[in-house]
């Protein structure tokens, strides 16, 4: 076999050597938190291509998000040159939506359908249970979304589903799953489990697509091995082309493709992260990859080439109270580095303080930059206090995830504009715009097209065009609804030659939406318009970088982008903190990381508490987020935090007294609770002098024309003071008068 000398081979141990030469049998490649697993598939790619005669379109790999995959692919073309163009390294979801756009009709979609995120599908199936007439109380339609989508998960079919069910509440799922399923049928759509699921499916009934596939890809890459559920696993051997295949349960499904040899298959990942049981992913998949693949070959990675001693030493003793594992070794040579640094905060201002302090400690003592910088927190709404500590002390920072770009509603708005000129038959994103900006097509007029649409049996599009035919409509309604088709089917007409970006200027102008806007006197409608430039501008940069790109595969790259996707480069300068929460935060390291509301009831979540295997779950998130950290690793806690605008007392994270004592540099006694901290003194340094302090919260001392910001109003302005109240003008929340010792309130 190849020489172990090669240039390829260069600062590789030599088990990440023989992963990477490693030829024919399936390849297992299992191992702790950064030992190298996914430089050992960059590795092996390039050498694929540098060595074995491989040509880069034999290629798949299959990373966790799209940012993760544009980094494989660079730094392929760094390691042997530009030749990665060719090469499919993406995600599962972005693999699936290539391969269904060119065999859609097979399936019966059009070759642009639209793409249903999770908001637009719970948003369809609220529309299906309507239909069914069922009680939102007792069949709660996000509840039934989830359910189908861990069908989905399970390659499990609606009528699978209605064989199984056998109580009445099984029943009515299936039926729902069914219609759901037959509007997205009807509205050219897939969510985004079909696009997993009906990848397989084609794969499944069309032998001359699977062996099409199975022709062209001889490598087949699959990164965080981990996280993938039944339906990902089984995408993967029917791509392979193994010999056989067998359900979850062992039964025998089919036998392998004559004629063309199974494609080499190499996956890597770790146990101890698997993060998506909640989605259906399986730690399975890895614990029995040498059962599914008989002649696999396994190989570990000890070392840990990412952080200091100290700081695995730590997520060995938390990971190590997990039953259900395999125990692994794990070491480094990079010393011990400085201790773990422990705090608890007085509450969760203080907690963000603390974080922006050191921040600005490390700047100016080690030379840390804030790019080096990641906050980790367990659910997303924590990134707020975050935000306001940060804004106030101009520490620039970049929230991931969260309220994210793409769900704002003026983005969503005028996104679903594009993809009704897309896809006329959208019916999800034709209701959304019906009346946006309002054009007199009210909840009546739409209540009576759908009528209409139902009695027809025609789908929602086409009953708004012959809306003059639906009984009992106003006059004024079909001329408002006439205008509104005659428009789209102008804008439509126009779609195909104009670039993205001009289309979605008109849009806009046509629509009235960016006059509406502009002429609005709230404030927040300036942010809106420039959240909708941003959008523009996404779409310039998406034409600028693919000439030749169509609205459908525009819309299909917005569709996909993943919250992971939205870290900032460090370009040049001095970079920004990234806030992130622990689920985006797997595979990816920095130099400082700080791990936030380590408290029982947070992190563990009290969800998981009572329950022995969401509890080991959440240890591997604890796992995922420690071992990120290169030097430094920060744990803090408060001793009070406001949970729904009233104070909680958490005791420290279960994951923290995991951790050896001697490991931790605590800067504040780590008994310290609740009562110690509403009348311990603040430091000084950390108080605003014009501020007192009550109860463990901090009373504002506010003037007529103050800014506040409220927990649950928001921005307002103080009006004017009495004694201990105070009356402050809230904008469309109105005007209250509020108790300045109990009001969750901030001078800002
Ligand atoms: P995770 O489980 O978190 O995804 P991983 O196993 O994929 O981690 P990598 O991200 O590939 O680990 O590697 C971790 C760090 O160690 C990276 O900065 C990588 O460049 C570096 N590294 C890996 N192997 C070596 C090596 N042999 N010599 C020097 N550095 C290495
Ligand atoms: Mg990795």
């Amino acid at each position: 076999s190849a020489s172990l000398t090669h240039p390829l081979l260069d600062g590789l141990n030599p088990q990440q050597r023989e992963a990477v030469v490693h030829h024919g049998s399936p390849l297992l490649i299992v191992a702790g938190a950064g030992s190298g697993k996914t430089r050992v598939l960059t590795h092996r790619i390039a050498y694929l291509l540098a060595e074995r005669d491989t040509r880069p379109q034999e290629i798949l790999a299959i990373t966790f998000t799209n940012k993760a995959a544009k980094e494989m692919k660079e730094r392929v073309d760094k390691l042997i040159g530009p030749r990665s163009a060719a090469m499919w390294v993406m995600t599962f979801h972005s693999a699936c939506v290539r391969i269904l756009r060119r065999e859609a009709a097979r399936l019966g979609f059009p070759s642009g359908f639209s793409i249903y995120d999770q908001a637009d599908s719970q948003r369809l199936m609220a529309m299906v249970c309507r239909e069914m007439d069922l009680d939102p109380k007792r069949y709660p339609p996000r509840s039934f979304s989830a359910q189908v989508s861990n069908f989905k998960n399970e390659l499990i079919d609606y009528e699978t589903a209605a064989d199984r069910a056998s109580t009445h509440m099984e029943r009515t799922l299936a039926e729902a799953y069914k219609n759901y399923q037959q509007r997205l049928t009807e509205a050219g759509a897939m969510d985004f489990d079909d696009l997993i699921m009906l990848t397989v499916t084609l794969l499944q009934i069309f032998p001359d697509v699977a062996e099409h596939y199975r022709r062209r890809w001889r490598h087949v890459l699959v990164d965080e091995y981990q996280d993938t559920n039944h339906a990902q696993y089984t995408l993967i051997r029917e791509l392979v082309g193994t010999p056989e295949l067998r359900t979850a349960d062992g039964d025998l499904v089919r036998e392998g493709t004559a004629g063309v040899a199974p494609a080499e298959l190499c996956v890597v990942g770790d146990a101890d992260q698997s993060i998506y049981a909640f989605r259906g992913a399986t730690i399975r998949n890895i614990l029995e990859f040498e059962r599914d693949y008989p002649n696999a070959k396994t190989i570990l990675l000890e070392q840990n080439y990412r952080s200091t001693q100290t700081i695995l030493t730590a997520a060995n003793a938390v990971i190590s109270r997990n039953e259900n594992r395999k125990p692994k070794n794990l070491w480094s040579d990079q010393g011990a580095g400085p201790k773990i640094v422990g705090y608890v905060a007085d509450d969760e201002h203080d907690e963000a303080m603390f974080v922006a302090q050191e921040v600005d400690r490390l700047a100016d003592e080690e030379g840390v930059t804030p790019g080096q910088v990641a906050v980790f927190y367990r659910t997303n709404a924590a990134s707020r206090v975050f935000e306001e500590t940060f804004i106030r002390t101009g520490l620039p920072y970049k929230v991931v995830g969260g309220v994210r770009f793409y769900e704002r509603k003026e983005v969503r708005d005028l996104l679903a504009y594009l993809r009704v000129l897309a896809n006329p038959g959208d019916v999800v994103s034709l209701r959304r715009i019906l009346n946006v900006p309002k054009r007199g097509i009210g909840d009546r007029a739409e209540a009576m097209v759908e009528a209409f649409a139902a009695r027809e049996r025609i789908p929602f599009a086409e009953a708004l065009r012959r809306a003059d035919e639906a009984p009992g409509m106003a006059t004024r309604s079909v001329n408002a609804i006439r205008e509104f088709v005659a428009l789209l089917d102008e804008l439509t007409a126009k779609a195909g030659e104009t670039p993205p970006s001009m289309l979605a200027q008109e849009v806009l102008v046509r629509t009235g939406y960016r006059a509406e806007l502009e002429n609005s006197e709230d404030p927040q409608d300036e942010g809106r318009l420039e959240n909708l430039d941003e959008l523009i501008s996404v779409a310039s940069e998406f034409e600028e970088a693919s000439p030749e790109g169509t609205l459908v595969e525009f819309l299909e790259q917005i569709s996909l982008v993943a919250d992971a996707d939205q870290i900032p480069e460090a370009e040049g300068g001095q970079g920004v903190v990234t806030l992130m929460t622990l689920h985006t935060a797997k595979g990816l390291e920095f130099p400082v990381v700080f791990l936030t509301a380590m408290e029982d009831g947070v992190f563990p979540h009290m969800r998981s508490m009572g329950e022995p295997k969401e509890l080991e779950e959440e240890r591997r998130l604890a796992y995922v987020g420690i071992t990120r950290a290169e030097r430094r690793l920060y744990l803090s806690r408060a001793a009070v935090r406001s949970s729904w605008g009233a104070p909680s007392f958490n005791p420290a994270s279960r994951f923290v007294s995991e951790i050896p004592s001697d490991l931790v540099d605590w800067r504040s006694d780590p008994r310290k609770n609740a009562w110690t901290a509403a009348t311990a003194r603040r430091d000084p340094s950390r108080t605003a002098p014009a501020r007192k302090k009550a109860g463990g919260r901090q009373i504002p001392s506010l003037k007529p024309g103050d800014r506040v910001t409220h927990d649950q109003f928001g921005l307002g302005t103080v009006i004017s003071v009495d004694g201990g109240n105070a009356k402050i003008d809230f904008g469309s929340d109105g005007a209250k008068t509020l108790v300045l010792a109990y009001a969750p309130l901030e001078k800002l």
